[in-house]
């Protein structure tokens, strides 16, 4: 590591960091879901040409997909960022009460307007660097939408987006500063219909076949199968479409939607197999049609040391966020309105001993293993096509749960600024180490084909799917 580059790229963070505070809390002030986020990817856009990249809108066919690019020639380092929101989390900034803005709107309850404009403030740091270093590379930030629910990245990749991209890296806001472990699950979302046949359920049953009937067979039979499968493997349900409010008229239609995971995506899809035979045997017994859609899928996220230890070197380097007296009394504020539980989860879940520290003062270890929450993300299938890792940075009070209204109400605060800024740094001088030291890249490039050699990388998405559409 050069230090004088590393404090070359803090120094340019920090020069360009108010117009990125600025693009957040204007992010968090329109929040969108879905690949609705119309007025956030044109936020990002705007940025990106105020800052003097080449914008391509419409990435892979997604209106909300963005990609802005800077330098030549040289490799390729995309950082990635979001900026989706989630439904029904609406809250007023800076109050330690729930009370929405909007009553049922959306909120910023995953940070991602922090996530977006700090991945946009590193690569703008990495473009300011190249020019003034005049160094043969090119910076590209990706603007990726709806990774709540949609898996965009998914679809992104499958379209190529990323095929000529050296190294890709990333951050989410979080409890603690550190890296985020590369530990989730794959995951197939995918929907069931049953069709039978309508009836008068007094006056001829005989002649009805229940579509209800097979949606509540197949899910005893699921339940039955659980006891079947490997241990981090998770399978949940919703019945979307129970077939009518008239208990007297025999349900000629009705639809269950299945998230199915497990730790790597080859079990993941035997899995699904296994849950669609379950579901052919309900279509069996009760005389009904059964069809199934993937809605949608992503991969497990790979491990890559090498940029690992690159991003933990960077944050060790840079020491923890320096938070302020301030920033710690509404933290304590924040931290009252949550369960000692929630507070216990979020030491536990980082491997940090607990204590009453409201904010994170340190970097967690790199040897750390704490004990990840195992959700999914379309970070996945990134990590599959591109060496690629991600840094957690502090931007919350400890415990603040997920997809939570205290997260929206901390999403505009100085110490969530603080820790997007701090963030920033990281990445940017994890992007120029990665310029000026080749070897890196190589190494980095050789760990992603030894752990794909044996399970080359297959899109979990069918063909014909297209991104956004049956959610
Ligand atoms: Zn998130």
């Amino acid at each position: 590591m050069n230090a004088a580059n590393s404090h070359a790229a803090w120094d340019l963070v920090d020069a360009r960091k108010e117009d990125f505070i600025a693009l957040s809390d204007a992010v968090w002030d329109t929040p969108e879901t879905l690949y609705l986020e119309h007025r956030s990817a044109a936020a990002h856009k705007a940025a990106l040409e105020a800052h003097g990249f080449r914008v391509t809108e419409a990435v892979a066919g997604i209106e909300t997909a963005l990609m802005g690019e800077a330098g030549e020639g040289g490799p390729v380092i995309a950082i990635l960022g979001e900026y989706d929101a989630l439904p029904g989390l609406s809250q007023v900034a800076g109050l330690d009460r729930p009370e929405p803005i909007e009553p049922g709107g959306n909120g910023h309850g995953c940070g991602h307007n922090l996530l977006g404009a700090g991945a946009l403030l590193a690569a703008t740091a990495v473009k300011d660097w190249l020019e003034r270093t005049g160094t043969k590379a090119r910076i590209r930030y990706y603007g990726c939408p709806a990774e709540e629910g949609g898996a965009a990245k998914t679809f992104m990749v499958r379209d190529g987006v990323f095929d000529d991209v050296d190294i890709a890296l990333s951050w989410h806001p979080m409890h603690f500063t550190g890296i985020i472990p590369p530990l989730t699950l794959a995951v197939t979302m995918i929907d069931f219909e049953f069709t039978g046949r309508a009836s008068h359920a007094a006056v001829a049953p005989h002649l009805g076949r229940s579509a209800l009937d097979a949606v509540e067979l197949m899910n005893v039979g699921v339940n039955y199968l659980r006891e079947h499968v490997p241990s981090d493997s998770r399978i949940h349900y919703a019945i979307l479409d129970s077939g009518g409010r008239a208990p007297n008229v025999v349900q000629a239609k009705a639809v269950v939607r299945y998230s199915v995971r497990a730790l790597k995506r080859v079990d993941m899809e035997k899995l699904v197999e296994r849950v669609k035979k379950v579901a052919e045997g309900a279509a069996l017994m009760t005389e009904t049609k059964m069809r199934s859609s993937v809605v949608t899928a992503m991969s497990d996220v790979l491990d890559n040391p090498t940029l690992y230890a690159l991003l933990h070197r960077n944050l060790e380097h840079l020491g923890p966020t320096d938070f302020d007296e301030e920033d710690r009394a509404f933290a304590r504020r924040m931290q009252a309105t949550m369960s000692a539980e929630d507070i216990e989860v979020a030491f536990l879940s980082a491997g940090v001993a607990q204590s009453d520290k409201p904010l994170c003062d340190l970097i967690v270890p790199l040897a750390t293993r704490g004990v990840p929450m195992l959700g999914s993300t379309d970070l996945g299938d990134v990590s599959w096509v591109v060496p690629f890792a991600q840094i957690a940075g502090a931007t919350q009070a400890i415990g603040t749960p997920g997809h939570s209204w205290q997260l929206t109400a901390q999403g505009k605060s100085p110490m969530a600024h603080k820790g997007m800024i701090h963030t920033a740094k990281a990445l940017a001088a994890s992007a120029i180490e990665l310029i000026e030291t080749p070897d890196l890249i190589s190494a980095a490039r050789a760990d992603l084909e030894a752990r794909t050699a044996r399970a080359p990388y297959a899109s979990p998405l069918p063909k014909e799917l297209r991104a956004g559409t049956g959610i």
